[in-house]
C-alpha cells in the first residue's frame, strides 16, 4: 500500500514513512492510494474473534507489505493487553437500539488510548528496524498528552515531550503526564493556552534544522496509523450489532474529525454503515459545513467538552478529497484558500457525496447538560460531556431507518 497526498504534489510513500512524517511536504494529508476492502464473508468471519485479531486484519490492509503480519499481530496483542475489559471496546445498550461504545478501558481512561497504544508499538518497532530514534512532541489540551506519555514512556527509540497549558488541564490529566519516571519523558507546563502550546509546536516543526537534529515527529490525529487503529472498533461494534447482515449507524463526538473519518474508512472497507452523525459542541464548523456547505472558521468557544473545542478540523481535508472524487487540485485550492481566508464553499456535488454518509449536528451547552441528566435518570449511566454531545445528537437525529441500531 502506497500513500499519496490529498494535494497531489508530494511523492507517494510507504506506510512507515506516512506514519512517521505527519503532514505531506505539499501541506496535504496522506491517504492510501486505493481503498482496501473486505468481502461480506470476510467481515462476517471476524465475528467472535478477539479485538487484537480484528485489529490485525484491518490494520494489515494498510500496513502491508511494510510491516510483517506476525509482527503486527504481536504489536496489536501488546497494545490491547493492557485494556481492562476483555472486549477492549465493549458495547452497552442504553436505550432500545441505541448503544454506548465504551472507549475508556485503556490505561489513561481516554479514548485516545485506543490508537496511541498501538502507535507506540509501531514507532518502537519501525525505528528499531531502522536503528533510529525520534523525538515526539505533542501539544495537549489534556487527553492526548496523558495517553501519549503513557503509551511512549519507557520505549527505547522514542523521546516524548508533552506541552500543556498550565492550570488549564484537569489534575488527573496533569498527573498522568507528570508522574512518569522514565528518562524518555519530558513535560513542559506552558504559561498560556492550548493554542500557545500548538504555536510552540508548529515553530519547532518549521525550524527545519532543529527538527532534523532531534528527528522530530508528531502523533496528532492526522497521523494515519491513528485513523487506521480507530477504524477497528467500527468493525467490532458493527459486528456486535448485526453487520454485515444488517446496516449499522454511529453518532460520533467530533473535534478534529479523526474518529468520524475512521468510520468513513471502515465504510470504504466494506462495513455497511448507513449513517454517521457528526456531533459537535458549539464549535460547530463541521455541523455547519455538512448542513449548508459552508466550511468557515469561527472563534473557539470554551465548552464543557474541551477535547472538541476546535475550529479547524484537520482530517476534514481527507473527506473533501474523497468527496471531490479524489480531486487533488480542488482540494489543494480549497485548503489553501481556507488557510488564507478561513472559509471554503463546498461544491454542491461534493456536499451531496459527503451527505450520503454524514449528517452534522451541533449541540448546545444546555442540551449537553440535559443529556447527562436524562441519561442518568433514565438508564443509571453517568456519561461524560463529550459522550453527552453525541448522545444528544443521536437522540435528535437517529439512524436513517428506525430499525437500524446506532452506537
Ligand atoms: C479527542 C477527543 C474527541 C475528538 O475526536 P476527534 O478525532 O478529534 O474528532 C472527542 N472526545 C474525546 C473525549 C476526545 O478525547
Amino acid at each position: 500500500m502506497k500513500y499519496i497526498s490529498t494535494r497531489g504534489e508530494a511523492q507517494a510513500i510507504g506506510f512507515v514513512d506516512a506514519v512517521l512524517s505527519g503532514l505531506a511536504p505539499d501541506g496535504g494529508l496522506y491517504v492510501p492510494d486505493a481503498w482496501p476492502s473486505f468481502s461480506r464473508e470476510e467481515i462476517a468471519g471476524f465475528a467472535g474473534r478477539p479485538y487484537a485479531e480484528v485489529a490485525t486484519e484491518v490494520i494489515s490492509r494498510f500496513a502491508a507489505p511494510a510491516i510483517a503480519r506476525d509482527d503486527l499481530a504481536a504489536m496489536c496483542q501488546a497494545a490491547y493487553a493492557g485494556f481492562t475489559h476483555p472486549c477492549v471496546t465493549p458495547l452497552k445498550e442504553l436505550y432500545p437500539g441505541l448503544f454506548l461504545l465504551e472507549l475508556f478501558h485503556g490505561p489513561t481512561l481516554a479514548f485516545k488510548d485506543v490508537a496511541m497504544q498501538l502507535l507506540a508499538q509501531l514507532y518502537d518497532h519501525v525505528l528499531g528496524l531502522q536503528k533510529r530514534t525520534m523525538t515526539i512532541v505533542c501539544a495537549t489540551s489534556g487527553d492526548t498528552g496523558g495517553a501519549a506519555v503513557e503509551a511512549f514512556r519507557g520505549r527505547h527509540n522514542v523521546r516524548i515531550v508533552a506541552l500543556f497549558p498550565e492550570g488549564r488541564i484537569s489534575e488527573v490529566q496533569r498527573r498522568f503526564m507528570t508522574t512518569a519516571q522514565e528518562d524518555n519523558v519530558r513535560c513542559v507546563a506552558v504559561e498560556g493556552t492550548f493554542d500557545d502550546c500548538q504555536t510552540i509546536l508548529k515553530g519547532m516543526f518549521q525550524d527545519e534544522v532543529f527538527a532534523r537534529e532531534v528527528d522530530l515527529s508528531g502523533v496528532n490525529s492526522i497521523n494515519w496509523a491513528r485513523i487506521a487503529a480507530q477504524a477497528v472498533y467500527y468493525f467490532t461494534a458493527g459486528l456486535a450489532l448485526g453487520a454485515p447482515h444488517r446496516p449499522v449507524s454511529f453518532a460520533v463526538p467530533t473535534g478534529n474529525f479523526g474518529d468520524a473519518f475512521a468510520g468513513y474508512v471502515a465504510s470504504r472497507m466494506g462495513l455497511p454503515i448507513e449513517r454517521i452523525v457528526v456531533a459537535t459542541n458549539g464549535n460547530d464548523i463541521l455541523a455547519r459545513a455538512l448542513q449548508g456547505g459552508d466550511y468557515a472558521k469561527g472563534a473557539v468557544l470554551a465548552t464543557q467538552s474541551p477535547a472538541m473545542d476546535i475550529q479547524i478540523s484537520s482530517n476534514f481535508e481527507r473527506l473533501y478529497f474523497e468527496a471531490t472524487q479524489r480531486g487533488s487540485d480542488p482540494t489543494a485550492a480549497a485548503f489553501q484558500a481556507f488557510a488564507a481566508e478561513g472559509r471554503v464553499r463546498i461544491p454542491d456535488e461534493a456536499l451531496a457525496a459527503m451527505r450520503q454518509l454524514f449528517v452534522g449536528a451541533s449541540v448546545s451547552e444546555d442540551e449537553t447538560t440535559r443529556a447527562i441528566i436524562s441519561t442518568f435518570n433514565e438508564t443509571g449511566e453517568l456519561i461524560d460531556p463529550h459522550t453527552a454531545v453525541a448522545m444528544a445528537a443521536a437522540r435528535r437525529i437517529g439512524p436513517a431507518r428506525a430499525t437500524t441500531p446506532m452506537a
